[in-house]
């Protein structure tokens, strides 16, 4: 696990907005916050209501965040969701997580977004994926003994690689 980068919000040289937002240094319009997380309105939302719920400590992508923190993390999110529906006025959500830069990470101070959805709005997560061929049940079955196993052997902590 990562040890969070505190005060500055430098990780790895780069400068973080989410560390400036939290200490006060920009502009927020934050709708939650507790001694671990704060929620705030997205800069950039995809329908008004987009939330994104975030640790206050520096952690970069899902790996490095302690379990109690994204336990609390997704507990706030599910708290929240029925009053973003509620205030939204859209019923439909997308709960989206983007860790890592292949997975289209952009800020890297992990986050949750809460993400109304209205019909047209034009915003898509494809699933299933079109640019995907369906595995044959063999190879869908010695993925799931797989991670099988290895959740078997796991204490906690990051899985080994095998
Ligand atoms: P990611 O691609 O890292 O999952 O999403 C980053 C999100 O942060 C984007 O939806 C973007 O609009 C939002 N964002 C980037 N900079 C700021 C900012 O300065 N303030 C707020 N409130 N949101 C931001
Ligand atoms: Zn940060």
């Amino acid at each position: 696990m990562h040890a969070p980068v505190h005060p500055t919000g430098v990780s790895s040289g780069h400068h973080c907005i989410f560390c400036d937002l939290i200490r006060g240094a920009a502009e927020v319009s934050m709708c939650y916050e507790d001694g671990t997380v704060i929620a705030f309105m997205d800069i950039q939302p995809v329908n008004a209501g987009h939330v994104l719920v975030v640790p206050r400590e520096h952690y970069e992508v899902l790996k490095d965040i302690p379990r109690d923190v994204g336990m609390h993390m997704y507990e706030v999110a599910t708290r929240l969701i029925p009053v973003i529906q509620q205030v939204s006025g859209a019923e439909d959500m997308n709960i989206v997580v983007n860790s890592g830069a292949a997975a289209g990470q952009n800020v890297f101070h992990y986050h949750i977004h809460l993400i109304p959805r209205r019909a047209g709005d034009g915003f898509d997560v494809p699933l299933p994926f079109p640019g995907s061929e369906m595995p044959n049940r063999h190879l869908l079955d010695a993925m799931a003994a797989r991670i099988g196993a290895a959740l078997r052997n796991h204490k906690g902590g990051v899985p080994a690689r095998s």
